[in-house]
């Protein structure tokens, strides 16, 4: 065969041949089995692009595996290094689907985890314990965009000699480097922005240094936690145009963000491109290229159910669709949905209210956007 494609074809297959024994020995023997593939749960060439990629733009030396959704990758990112009887630190604020994760499943299998306040969890020395191996945070939390001061929680898991895991869901490598702070791993549910169009589930996980990376590969493939070739490709057809639509994502919700603070049935707007928001200088200081993501929050005046319904029901480009980081716009309900199962107070406490409103901000044309927003606010 001469045949020279210009896009990796989909090797939608679960095994490869081998001519002789000699072959077989050589995939076994040789050092990265000298360009064979043998079966797909180990390895396919698709799932290695994937991985190969975000290890390139992530900056990871050791590699890594792609997992079957962002969640395998957590359960591959503790599996490669923990054991029962060890301890995993995280801010409050975290995923609800990796709380559940650690907290219902990790914990029946001996690994236990505390939820700190993300203010007090830099300084690590208050709440580390000889088990310990492994702190979680997000670059920007769900749903109020909390700034994760990166470097300072790296400092402070160097000092403590902790492994330091970052889910980078909500930024992507075109704004945040994690490894570059000193993370050991850096986590993305590629079902996210990676894969960017709602068409795909995937998580990818990459490790700063080899053993690490090694290991991650090890428990993908003995877990069972691969990706499917067809999955893979997708998420690299994502990749190609992850840059592009980071930068109209961002424009956009920054353009959707200032008009949303000026309406008058806003009372307050989370994202962290706004001067106003808390966390702006540090997300100013550690974002990349001078963007803020596509990701934001809203309460509005009328905070009830009622007045978020009403939004819900009226808008036409952010459908109540609880998933996040499409090419197209949607928009989903914390208190419905991630925070479900948040105590009253504790969501009160959190600023989890009824009329608070998450929403992703497409690669839309602006002007529609803001139309759309402007009519379903009833302004
Ligand atoms: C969606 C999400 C996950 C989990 O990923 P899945 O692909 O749904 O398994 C983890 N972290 C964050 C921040 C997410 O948004």
């Amino acid at each position: 065969m001469n045949i020279h494609p210009k896009v990796t074809p989909i090797y939608q297959t679960s095994v490869f041949k081998f001519g002789s024994l000699a072959e077989l020995e050589e995939y076994y023997t040789a050092p990265s089995h000298n360009g064979r593939y043998c079966y797909s749960r180990a390895e396919n060439p698709n799932t290695d692009e994937l991985v190969n990629e975000v290890a390139r733009l992530e900056g990871a030396a050791g590699g890594g595996v792609a997992t079957g959704s962002g969640l395998g990758g957590l359960l591959a990112a503790v599996a490669a290094t923990c054991q029962a009887g060890d301890h995993i630190l995280c801010p409050e604020e975290l995923y609800g689907g990796s709380v559940v994760l650690l907290t219902q499943e990790m914990t029946r299998l001996g690994i236990s985890t505390d939820y700190v306040p993300l203010a007090e969890l830099y300084d690590l020395g208050r709440w580390v314990k000889p088990t310990t191996r492994l702190v979680l945070a997000e670059v920007l939390s769900n749903p109020l965009l909390t700034v994760l001061d990166g470097p300072r929680l790296a400092a402070a898991c160097r000092e403590q000699g902790v492994k330091l895991l970052i889910d980078s869901s909500f930024t992507s490598p075109i704004l945040t480097r994690p490894l570059s702070w000193g993370a050991a791993m850096v986590w993305h549910s590629a079902t996210k922005y990676l894969g960017g169009h709602s068409d795909v589930m995937a998580g990818v996980v990459v490790a700063a240094d080899e053993a690490l990376g090694h290991r991650l590969r090890q428990v993908g493939t003995n877990l069972g936690l691969t990706l499917a070739p067809m999955e893979s490709w997708l998420t690299v057809r994502g990749l190609k145009t992850l840059r592009l639509r980071m930068r109209q994502h961002s424009e956009n919700a920054l353009a959707v963000a200032r008009f949303l603070a000026a309406h008058p049935a806003v009372a307050q707007v989370y994202y962290p491109g706004l001067e106003t928001h808390p966390g702006h200088d540090l997300a100013q200081a550690q974002l990349l290229n001078g963007l803020f993501g596509g990701m934001m929050s809203v309460r509005l005046h009328n905070d009830t159910a009622e007045g978020a319904d009403a939004f819900f029901q009226r808008t036409q480009l952010f459908p109540l669709a609880p998933s996040l980081a499409g090419v197209a716009s949607s928009s989903s309900y914390p208190l419905g949905t991630s925070h479900r199962g948040v105590p009253g107070e504790r969501r009160q406490a959190l600023g989890i209210t009824a009329g608070l409103i998450r929403l992703s901000v497409g690669v839309e044309e602006v002007e529609e956007l803001l139309a759309d927003l402007g009519q379903a606010l009833g302004g």
